[in-house]
């Protein structure tokens, strides 16, 4: 007999976009080469963007200004993504949980999600994250990772260049480790 393990849609997980389910960075990366061929670019390793680009804190227009629909909509899914999002919604209540500075980069997170067939329950979109009610979030901002654990709340933290490990969060490298921790977690609720 095959062991199906327990479907459990009381326990709801928020998900974060970018940096977590979508690589805006590498689109980014790309995009800028595009119009600015002959400026070069250090690679994004930290959180503020501004420091890898010779047009420094004008980043951000080029970002949310002019190119924004062009960046987000183009940006691939994180490698295996689609398929942890896809289990993720089979066993529990998967809410993404985003922070987009403006309606127009909100409504590109949800069309994007859309577009590669990332499913999802619920939508929300805000920068108060840590206030939002949910069981576990996969999360890799370092501004939201540390206000998140001070609620008291369970977070699981993607480990990327722009982030550093904290004390009492659990950090994951893969969809394996990902998978793995879930389900580590969950046998507690
Ligand atoms: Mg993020």
């Amino acid at each position: 007999m095959t062991y199906i393990r327990k479907i459990r849609k009381d326990i709801v997980i928020g998900c974060d976009v970018d940096g977590v389910n979508r690589n805006f960075i590498s689109s980014l990366e790309q995009v800028y080469d595009k119009y600015y061929p002959n400026n070069d670019r250090q690679p994004v390793t930290g959180w503020d963007l501004s420091l890898f680009f010779p047009i420094k804190k004008r980043i951000w227009e080029f970002i949310y200004k002019h190119y924004s629909e062009e960046i987000f909509m183009n940006a691939p899914p994180y490698k295996g993504m689609v398929n942890f999002m896809h289990w993720l919604n089979k066993k529990f209540t998967v809410h993404i949980i985003t922070a987009q500075p403006d309606p127009k980069s909100e409504k590109y997170a949800k069309q994007w999600l859309i577009k590669n067939n990332i499913e999802f329950k619920d939508f929300y979109c805000t920068f108060q994250k840590e206030s939002l009610s949910y069981d576990i979030i996969i999360e890799d901002s370092p501004i939201m990772i540390p206000r998140i654990k001070k609620e008291g709340k369970k977070v699981i933290r993607i480990v990327r260049p722009w982030n550093d490990p904290i004390e009492g969060v659990p950090s994951v490298r893969n969809i394996k480790e990902l998978k793995f921790k879930i389900n580590e977690l969950v046998k507690e609720m």
